[in-house]
């Protein structure tokens, strides 16, 4: 059977999820194949960082979310060094600890409410692009194969992506730790701390919870790495947490324990025609500087707009391969500092001492620690400008508080482009013809810039009030919201 669909979305993991919820909410047909048959009650993230926080306030799902978990707003790194979140320049100053399956969770409903079709127990299991469409081979258990077209596929299906494959696409890297053991286990003495981490040469250890009872435990010696297929004892993960941290708070009861290894790779080309890749799809790294995740919900926010915009048709020419443009940098940047990360807690026990001292004082310095906190919570990321453009240009949207007395990741809840200024800055058909993509959006203090805010949540273009001329506006808006006049007819194989 062959049904039309505008976007399949391969892979019902966070990003996946993020994608299809935004797709819907655009009027985009969309359908979400995952093999799994029920929700994983499985997690490997824990840290929601204050970026992707604000990426679920401007769709309406972060306070659920924060209301599953515990706020930390000082990460602690190898003795005594101390990473606050507190003075953020964000509504969440801190690393949200909750299990994955929350996230996913949250996001799911989500996207079912806003009308994708998450389809489980699918597992797609070919792929061939055609000039105009793509075609994915569906296999369910107990049914025949099903072929499904659709006009894009996106590949949001993780570290061995089916889609990646098929394209022919190459995930080049290479392994960076192996036979880390991990354990989910009841503690006797449970730390003081949510988020309990150390490094102190020859091993590391990590705990955090998952706020019903049950723990995780990540742990790695340099000298106990036998092959992946080894059975893990908790006696072993309990002796590496009883080096690193002098306790292992007794725990008992694991009821999942297993060993994983981590590799650093990216795909050079996060498009090839009509087919993205996103997410673990698109780079994976070690979960040291807890990113996985929080990159591929980014990237998920950061193509979801763009690809709703070339199905309806009015994205102006390029605007989809700003996802690569964009996107490919920060996943790089994450592979180097999560891999930067890694060899530190890793260190030889002659050079703890050193390190120790180092990020000790590298953290005291104030511009280090602030620049550290940016990093890890997602919030210094930032997009290339166009030269001469006005600094704001490429960054993070403020959540600046609007006349109407919303606060503007609010306003961005409806999925459109805003058009932010002082009301007295705004000409009063400055959106005309723009109406099914763009709002206007009054802000309540004495601003001096007029600002067009991109559904992400970033900032297209910026320039001074008085400077922003009428034509100025229409051409910003052209650049990035295409031609104000009606539309082309929608079709999938636009
Ligand atoms: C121990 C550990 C701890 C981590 N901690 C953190 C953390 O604290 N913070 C953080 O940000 N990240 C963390 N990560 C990384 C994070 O878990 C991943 O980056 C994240 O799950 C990627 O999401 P995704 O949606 O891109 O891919 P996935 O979560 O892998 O989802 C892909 C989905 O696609 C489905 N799928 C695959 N192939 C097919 C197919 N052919 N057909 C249909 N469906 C398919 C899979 O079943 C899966 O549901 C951690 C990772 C590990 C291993």
């Amino acid at each position: 059977m062959i049904s039309d669909v505008d976007v399949i979305v391969v892979g019902a993991g966070p990003t996946g999820l993020l994608l299809a919820g935004d797709l819907a909410q655009a009027g985009v047909s969309c359908a979400v194949f995952e093999r799994r048959s029920g929700r994983s009650g499985l997690t490997r993230a824990f840290g929601v960082n204050a970026r992707t926080l604000e990426q679920l306030d401007a769709r309406g799902a972060a306070d659920e979310l924060v209301g599953s978990g515990s706020p930390v707003a000082v990460l602690r790194f190898f003795a005594g060094a101390v990473i606050a979140l507190s003075r953020l320049p964000s509504r969440f100053p801190y690393m949200l600890v909750t299990p994955q399956y929350q996230t996913e969770r949250v996001l799911e409903e989500r996207a079912t409410r806003a009308g994708a079709d998450i389809r489980r127990g699918s597992e797609v299991t070919g792929l061939t692009q055609y000039p105009g469409a793509v075609e994915v081979k569906v296999r369910r258990d107990g049914h025949p194969d099903q072929v499904v077209r659709a006009g894009w596929v996106v590949g949001a299906d993780g570290m061995g992506s089916l889609v990646r494959q098929a394209l022919g696409l190459p995930f080049p890297g290479k392994p960076v730790v192996r036979s880390v053991m991990l354990a989910d286990v009841r503690l006797a003495q449970p730390p003081p701390d949510v988020v309990t981490v150390n490094a102190p040469g020859d091993a590391f250890a990590f705990i955090a919870p998952f706020g019903d009872g049950w723990y995780r435990v990540i742990a790695w010696h340099r000298r106990n790495q036998p092959p992946e297929d080894t059975p893990v004892h908790l006696a072993e993960v309990a002796e590496v947490a009883r080096q690193v941290f002098g306790s292992d708070y007794g725990m008992h009861d694991p009821r999942w324990i297993s060993r994983f290894h981590s590799d650093e790779r990216q795909v050079p080309r996060y498009r090839d025609g009509r087919v993205l890749l996103a997410g673990d799809a698109a780079h994976v790294h070690s979960p040291a500087g807890m990113q996985g995740m929080n990159t591929g919900i980014q990237d998920a926010a950061n193509l979801g707009w763009k690809l709703a915009a070339t199905v309806h048709g009015w994205a102006p020419p390029g605007l989809l391969d700003t996802y690569h443009a964009e996107r490919h940098p920060v996943g790089r940047q994450v592979l180097h500092g999560s891999g930067a990360l890694l060899r530190l807690v890793t260190l030889p026990p002659a050079l703890v001492a050193a390190r120790n001292v180092l990020a000790f004082a590298a953290i005291k310095i104030p511009a280090v620690a602030s620049w550290l906190a940016a990093a890890i919570s997602g919030v210094a990321i930032s997009y290339p400008a166009a030269p001469g453009a006005h600094p704001l240009a490429g960054k993070r949207a403020a959540d600046l508080p609007l006349a109407d007395g919303r606060r503007l990741y609010e306003a961005l809840r409806g999925g459109r482009l805003l058009l932010a200024a002082r009301p007295d800055a705004l000409p009063a058909d400055a959106t005309s013809g723009y109406g099914d993509r763009v709002d206007a959006a009054p802000v309540a203090r004495a601003s001096g810039t007029v600002a067009l805010i991109r559904p992400d949540a970033y900032i297209a273009w910026a320039a001074a009030g008085d400077a922003a001329t009428a034509p100025q506006i229409r051409d910003s808006l052209a650049r990035w919201c295409g031609s104000p006049a009606q539309p082309a007819a929608r079709t999938a194989g636009q």
